[in-house]
C-alpha cells in the first residue's frame, strides 16, 4: 500500500478509508515499526495536504465559481473531519506504547506535538472547526465579491488601492469614501458572521477544557515558548517606541502637505503609508506582471546566486498566480504542495511597490519550504509559523539594497525603500492592534457589538494615526472587518510581529557583514520543524525576546536607517 502511487486520489474519503485503517490496525512491535508507520503516516498526510491545497488555490483563483466552491466545502465537510478523527486515534495509538523512551531525539517535538493534540482534542469541537470554516470562507466570498465603479470602470478593492495612492486629495477621498460606502452594505452581516465565530470557537475552548479561546488558541498553535502576558508586554513595548516614531512621520507629512490636519485617506490605517508630500507620482516598480517576475529575478540572482536559482525554479514549475482579476480572492499567500515538492504563490499584483515587497514576501515563504524540503517527515517540515513570516519578512529587507533593479534613479528606489521601512514600524502598530482586539475579544466572549466597537476604537486611540474619521463614525468602529485573519485565522497575526523582530535582527547582520545574514538565513531554515521557537531563532543568531529595551534597539535602528535615506 506504502507509498501511496502519485496519483491516489485524497480528495475522495472512499479511497482515504482502506489507508487510514491500515494505519490504525497494523501492529507496532518495537521502534522500527514505529519509525516506519511515522513515515506512512506523513505519506498519507502529504497527500490530503496537496489535495487540500489544490482545491483551496483553485478556489481562491476563481471565487465566483460554483463547482470550485463545493469542491472545496466538500472536502472540508467529508474529509477534513475524518482525517481529524483518525489522526486523534493514530495519536492515541502511539501514545499508549510503552517504548516511546527508545525512540531517537528528534523525534521529541513530533511527540510533544502529538500529546498535546490529544490533551486538546475533543470529537465535539470536529463540527464545530467546519462551522468556522464554512462561516470564514462565507467572509472571503462576500469581500471577494466586493466591487465599486470608480473612474469609469468596475473595480476590485486590490484594484482600488492605486486610486487610495493619488496625489490629488479629492480622487483619495472619492476612492476611500466609496470603498468605505461599499463596505458598509455587508457590515451587518459581517458582523453577524463575528458573533457566531467568537461564540463557537468560546464553545470549543470549553469543550477542551480551558477557561477561554485566548488559553485555547495559544495550545492549538503550540505557543510552548511565549505566553498571552509575553504578548501583551510586546503591544505595550510597541506603544512605547514605535508610536512616537509613527506620530512624528505623521506630523512631518503634515506639514508637508500643509494641511490643517490628516484624513483617513492621507494616511493608510493599516500599513501607515501615505503619497508622497513632495507630489511625486506613485512608484512604479513594473507595468506587467511579467515584469515583476524576470526584475524579481535579477534582484534575487544579486543578492544571492543561490537564491536566484531557487527562485528560477519557481518560475519554471508555473506555480505563480500574480494578477488581480474579479473573482479572485483578495490578498497573498504560499502554500506548499507537499507532493510537487514546490510551493504555489498566490496574489493580486496591479503595479505597485506593495506588490514587489508581497513578491518578495511570498518568495521567501517558497525558499524556506525549498530549503528544508531534504526532511522526508511532512512534521519535520512543518515549520513553525513564527519562523515561517522570518523567512519571508527578512527577504523583504534584505533585497532592499537591490531594489534599484526596478527603478531608474537612486532618489526613486530610496524613497521606496523610506517607504517599506516606515511600513514596518507602521505594520508592527497594526499587528499589535489587531492582536489587541482578539485578546479582547476571546477574553470577553460575551460581550455585545457595541462594547466590540468601543474596545477596538480605544485600540485605536493608542494604535492609531492621528487622523480625523468625523463623519465616518460607523466606518471607524467596525474598521476591524477588513482584516481578514480576524475571520479565517484569530490569533495568527500576532506572528507576524513576533517575526518581524527576528527580520529586523537579520536585517542589521546585514548591515556588517552581508555574507553571514544570508548563510544564519539559510542555516536555521534548513532545519524546519526539528528544532524548537528559541532554538531556530537562536540558528539564525538572533534573539526570540519581548524586552521593552531590545525592541527600542530595533526601533532605533531603523530610524537611522531611515535619517540616512536620501529623500
Ligand atoms: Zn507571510
Amino acid at each position: 500500500m506504502f507509498p501511496l502511487a502519485d496519483d491516489f486520489n485524497a480528495t475522495s474519503w472512499n479511497d482515504l478509508e482502506p489507508v487510514a485503517r491500515n494505519l490504525l490496525e497494523r501492529p507496532v512491535e518495537d521502534a522500527d515499526d514505529l519509525e516506519s508507520l511515522f513515515k506512512d503516516i506523513s505519506d498519507m498526510a502529504e497527500h490530503v495536504s496537496e489535495a487540500g491545497a489544490k482545491l483551496y488555490i483553485g478556489m481562491t483563483c476563481d471565487t465566483e465559481n460554483e463547482e470550485k466552491q463545493s469542491a472545496f466545502m466538500s472536502f472540508v465537510e467529508n474529509v477534513r473531519p475524518k482525517m481529524s478523527e483518525v489522526s486523534n486515534k493514530i495519536d492515541l495509538k502511539i501514545a499508549g506504547l510503552d517504548f516511546l523512551g527508545s525512540l531517537p531525539e528528534r523525534y521529541d517535538l513530533i511527540l510533544r506535538s502529538m500529546q498535546n493534540s490529544i490533551e486538546i482534542f475533543r470529537e465535539e469541537n470536529i463540527p464545530l472547526s467546519v462551522e468556522c470554516t464554512r462561516l470564514s470562507t462565507e467572509y472571503q466570498k462576500i469581500t471577494g465579491a466586493m466591487t465599486v465603479e470608480f473612474d469609469g470602470m468596475e473595480r476590485t478593492m486590490p484594484q482600488m488601492r492605486k486610486f487610495l495612492e493619488s496625489n490629488d486629495r479629492d480622487i483619495r477621498r472619492l476612492a476611500w469614501t466609496k470603498i468605505r460606502e461599499r463596505r458598509m452594505v455587508d457590515s451587518e452581516r459581517i458582523s453577524e458572521i463575528m458573533d457566531d465565530l467568537v461564540r463557537i470557537r468560546h464553545n470549543i475552548a470549553i469543550n477542551s477544557g480551558f477557561e477561554n479561546y485566548v488559553d485555547y488558541a495559544f495550545r492549538s498553535m503550540e505557543r510552548f515558548d511565549y505566553t498571552p502576558k509575553d504578548c501583551l508586554a510586546f503591544h505595550e513595548a510597541v506603544e512605547i517606541h514605535c508610536m512616537p516614531l509613527i506620530h512624528s512621520i505623521n506630523e512631518e507629512r503634515r506639514n508637508g502637505f500643509e494641511y490643517d490636519e490628516l484624513m483617513p485617506w492621507d494616511v493608510n490605517e493599516k500599513s501607515g503609508d501615505s503619497p508622497d508630500i513632495f507630489g511625486r507620482p506613485p512608484l512604479q516598480p513594473f507595468e506587467e506582471v511579467d515584469d515583476l517576475v524576470s526584475i524579481t529575478l535579477k534582484v534575487f540572482h544579486s543578492l544571492s546566486p543561490e537564491l536566484g536559482e531557487m527562485f528560477n525554479r519557481l518560475i519554471e514549475g508555473e506555480v505563480l498566480d500574480l494578477d488581480s482579476r474579479k473573482g479572485k480572492a483578495p490578498g497573498g499567500y504560499q502554500y506548499n504542495l507537499e507532493k510537487t515538492g514546490l510551493p504555489f504563490i498566490f496574489m493580486n499584483a496591479s503595479g505597485q511597490q506593495g506588490d514587489v515587497e508581497t513578491m518578495i514576501h511570498e518568495a521567501g515563504h517558497a525558499f524556506h519550504t525549498m530549503y528544508c524540503s531534504h526532511h522526508d517527515l511532512i512534521q519535520d517540515r512543518n515549520y513553525p509559523i513564527e519562523f515561517a513570516e522570518v523567512a519571508s519578512m527578512s527577504m523583504e529587507l534584505l533585497t532592499q539594497p537591490y531594489w534599484g533593479e526596478f527603478y531608474d534613479s537612486k532618489e526613486t528606489t530610496d524613497r521606496a525603500r523610506k517607504m517599506h521601512l516606515e511600513a514596518i514600524i507602521g505594520l508592527l502598530a497594526w499587528i499589535c492592534r489587531i492582536d489587541a482586539f482578539q485578546h479582547w475579544m476571546y477574553s470577553n466572549p460575551n460581550h455585545t457589538r457595541e462594547e466590540r466597537s468601543k474596545a477596538w476604537l480605544d485600540l485605536r486611540a493608542k494604535y492609531g494615526p492621528k487622523t480625523n474619521w468625523n463623519g465616518f463614525e460607523e466606518d471607524e468602529a467596525l474598521f476591524w472587518q477588513t482584516q481578514g485573519h480576524l475571520f479565517g485565522a484569530p490569533f495568527y497575526y500576532i506572528e507576524y510581529g513576533i517575526a518581524q523582530l527576528g527580520a529586523l535582527q537579520i536585517w542589521m547582520t546585514q548591515l556588517d557583514d552581508p555574507e553571514k545574514a544570508l548563510n544564519d538565513y539559510a542555516n536555521a531554515m534548513k532545519l524546519g520543524n526539528t528544532r524548537t521557537l528559541p532554538h531556530l531563532f537562536e540558528s539564525a543568531d538572533i534573539e526570540l525576546s519581548f524586552d521593552e529595551g531590545h525592541i527600542g534597539n530595533l526601533v532605533s535602528s531603523v530610524r537611522k536607517s531611515l535619517s540616512e535615506l536620501s529623500v
